[in-house]
């Protein structure tokens, strides 16, 4: 099993060699080709897994189709991907690792999050961004600021559901939420399959393909 099998393109599986990765890990295997197929997914993974590449990776392969990066694509001009996760800690991990993915690629990005001044940040969206990584308070005052758009988001990711729900973020994530448009691919990932993350599964997925390892 190699990452070029399981449907990235070669600029993706170049960046993931320079990484260091030969083999993918188990819920890389199960999570990339339900990525790329466009359903819905809610996966139980502990952190250490490699649940980051498993939906970073496919989710830039759906950005960059087959490594396309003309010199003609259009600026993007809105958040087409937004990954919510519940600590600033893991949206710099989550960030660093798209980067180093996104090695050969035209990808904007950005990271955001509470407990530092917003102007750089809102500086680094206003050109338009690909994959937006936030926590989700900074992410509504922004929104309450008009200094993020949120309308034209084609993918959601939800990093440590379980951690969002065990730190109170539920109303906000809830808010995000009903910022998006109804049609979008959602990608849940939690440690657990407790009680309330199958509620919010319920209510955020559509037939979701579903991983646990
Ligand atoms: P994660 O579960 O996403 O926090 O990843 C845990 C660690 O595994 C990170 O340090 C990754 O760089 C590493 N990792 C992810 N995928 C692979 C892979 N296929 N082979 C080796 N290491 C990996």
């Amino acid at each position: 099993m190699s990452f070029a099998s399981l449907g990235l393109s070669d600029a993706l599986v170049r960046a993931v060699a320079a990484t260091g990765y030969t083999t993918p890990t188990p819920v890389q295997q199960q999570a990339v080709p339900a990525v790329l197929e466009g359903r819905d997914l809610m996966v139980a993974a502990q952190t250490g897994t490699g649940k980051t590449a498993g939906f970073a990776l496919p989710v830039i392969e759906r950005l960059f189709p087959n490594g396309e990066s003309d010199g003609q694509r259009a600026k993007p001009k809105q958040v087409r991907v937004l990954v919510l996760t519940p600590t600033r800690e893991l949206a710099a991990q989550v960030h660093d690792s798209i980067r180093a993915y996104a090695t050969e690629l035209p990808l904007k990005s950005a990271c955001i999050f509470g407990g530092v001044g917003a102007n750089p940040q809102m500086k680094a969206i206003a050109p338009g961004l690909d994959i937006l990584v936030a926590c989700p308070g900074r992410l509504l005052d922004l929104v309450g600021q008009k200094a993020v758009d949120l309308s034209q988001v084609e993918i959601l990711v939800l990093d440590e559901a379980d951690r969002m729900l065990d730190m109170g973020f539920v109303h906000d994530v809830k808010k995000v939420i009903a910022k998006l448009p109804a049609k979008r691919q959602n990608l849940l990932f939690s440690a657990t399959f407790s009680k309330d993350i199958v509620d919010l599964a319920n209510k955020l997925l559509d037939n979701p393909a579903r991983i646990e390892v």
